[in-house]
Parts: structure tokens; sequence; C-alpha cells
């Protein structure tokens, strides 16, 4: 494989932040069916406005991030990027609810 085709590759390739948001979203999940206070549990959800925006605690950083949707477009108001594993997170979660409906938070 050519050195272009690997950059191709590269590019088109979610990003890293992106994908450690999912497996996030895999860990949350699991302790919201089995023990929500469990110390795995990465984020705390604190309120989901579908389409709006999403705020939960990230227990990493002991704060309350804010994910904004605008025109369906996720942005991280804590790293002020829409790449980043709140995004992630936040995506997953959006994708959740509408998939399973409203969640008892
Ligand atoms: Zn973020």
């Amino acid at each position: 494989m050519s050195r272009k085709s690997i950059t191709e590759l590269e590019k088109q390739r979610s990003s890293a932040y992106v994908d450690l948001g999912v497996i996030d979203f895999m860990k949350w999940l699991s302790c919201m069916e089995n023990d929500k206070d469990s110390p795995d549990n990465p984020f705390i959800i604190k309120e989901i406005v579908q389409d709006k925006y999403t705020i939960f605690y990230d227990k990493e950083i002991l704060k309350d991030v804010v994910i904004v949707f605008k025109n369906c477009i996720p942005w991280c108001n804590q790293c002020e990027t829409d790449d980043c594993v709140h995004v992630g997170f936040a995506v997953c979660l959006k994708q959740y609810c509408i998939r399973n409906g409203p969640m008892d938070i």
C-alpha cells in the first residue's frame, strides 16, 4: 500500500477521541444496567434535551460538560471542539435515546 493511500485511510477514520467516547458509552451503559453509582461509571448524566444539549459530569476532570447540538452537529463547551471523548459519548447517548426513547436518568 502506498504512503498516500495510508494517509487517505487515516483521514477517513473516525477520530481516536470520538472512539474513546464510544468505549466510555459502553461502560456507562453497563453501569446503568447494573450499578449506576459504580466507580467504573465515567459520567453522570444531568440533563438531556433532545437535539439541543446534553449535560453530564465527567468524573475524570471533575467538571460538568455541556454538549450543544447546533443543526444536529455536536459541540463540546468544555474542550471547545467537536472532536473529543465527550462528543463521542454524547452522540452515542443521542442515538441510544432515539432508538429506545427518552431515558430515566
Ligand atoms: Zn469535550
